[in-house]
């Protein structure tokens, strides 16, 4: 394995943002996870939200100034966009460009809006990225615990000659050097963080649960056993794949589950499912997905919200929502998870 462009904490100079103020614009999953990590290692960090936002008696109650966006941009010398990505075009020219002179750092978590022209930094600001590879309440709790999530780092313009070492002190400050700090590209991280979502992470695996769940359903089995077979025990398994590997899980398992798993999965995930896997990255590659993406939200998002709704109608949702009252630890752990 290559590590050559693999960096952590020792590699970092936290004091690159001595006398700098950090803007984090938003304070949703990963705003108030970077903006309270930031703080805690020492950085000046201002908060920029909307002044209705319901999240600022939250930002101001964990100690955090909160600014409107435009001032907190214009204060920040670097300037951390985390708001949703179908929204920071529009907000980026009303509310953000202004604010950002020559030698600020702008920041994303996310090569979504650089890679495909959303926004168009002018020249003279150094952009960069700093993408933790976990949902923002992890990236909170991990850093609390002494540990950190890992994240991607990219370099996407710098002016300066200083972006890398400021965007690795961003890194670290939240924590990501305790893990690692890779660095990648706007273009790789975009890319793979679309279709890991679509394909395997969140629609892939929501659709096969989803499918197996159905399946014994159907044949008139007891939808709690389904619920469990089919969503419950998947997180046995990730947990397992995430500590040891797909070999590892394999091998913590019966041999009856090992057995079935090496001459099954092939059936489930065959060649037509790789052939829509390569559809999939070929819509990505060429901006379809983003397009897609823009105008839906342009639109009012009629279809987004539909789908939603379709979701919260389906089985699974009702008895799931009543097993998980039976364990209520769930709610404690999760009950800030996204
Ligand atoms: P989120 O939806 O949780 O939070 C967005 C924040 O922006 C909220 O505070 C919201 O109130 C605010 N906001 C929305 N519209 C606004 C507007 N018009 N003006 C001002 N504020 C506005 O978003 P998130 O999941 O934290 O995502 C932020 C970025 O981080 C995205 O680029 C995303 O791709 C990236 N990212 C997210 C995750 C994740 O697990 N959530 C992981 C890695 C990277
Ligand atoms: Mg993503
Ligand atoms: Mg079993």
């Amino acid at each position: 394995m290559r590590t050559d462009d693999i960096f952590s904490d020792k590699d970092a100079d936290l004091s690159k943002l001595d006398g700098k103020t950090v803007a984090i614009l938003g304070y949703g999953s990963q705003g108030h996870a970077h903006a309270l990590n930031l703080k805690d290692s020492g950085v000046d960090v201002v908060v920029g939200l909307r002044p209705d936002s319901s999240s600022r008696a939250k930002a101001e109650a964990a100690g955090l100034e909160v600014l409107d966006v435009a001032e907190a941009a214009s204060r920040g010398d670097l300037v951390m966009i985390l708001l949703p990505d179908e929204k920071q075009a529009e907000v980026w020219r009303e509310e953000i460009s202004d604010g950002i002179a020559p030698g600020n750092l702008l920041l994303f978590a996310h090569g979504f809006a650089i890679h495909f022209g959303e926004i168009e930094p002018p020249p003279g600001v150094d952009v960069g990225m700093v993408a933790p590879k976990g949902p923002g309440h992890l990236v909170r709790r991990q850093y609390e615990e002494g540990s950190g999530v890992p994240c991607l780092m990219a370099v996407h313009q710098d002016d300066s000659g200083q972006a890398h070492d400021l965007v690795l002190a961003y890194a670290s400050g939240i924590g990501g050097g305790r893990a690692a700090i890779i660095e990648t590209t706007f273009k790789d991280e975009c890319e793979t963080d679309l279709f890991g979502e679509q394909a395997v992470l969140c629609g892939g695996a929501s659709e096969l649960v989803r499918a197996g769940y159905e399946t014994l359903v159907e044949a008139g089995y007891d939808p709690r056993l389904a619920y469990f077979e089919c969503l419950h025990e998947l997180k046995l398994i990730a947990d397992l794949m995430y500590e040891k590997g797909i070999q590892g899980m394999r091998y913590s398992i019966s041999n009856t589950a090992e057995y079935g798993d090496m001459t099954r999965g092939k059936r489930v995930i065959g060649e037509e499912s790789r052939a829509a896997m390569k559809q999939i990255l070929k819509e990505i590659q060429d901006g379809d997905f983003a397009r897609e993406f823009i105008a839906e939200n342009r639109a009012g998002n009629e279809n987004f919200d539909r789908m939603r709704k379709e979701g919260e109608g389906h089985q699974i949702e009702e008895i799931g929502h009543d097993l998980r009252d039976m364990m209520p630890w769930i709610d404690q752990t999760f009950k800030d998870t996204k």
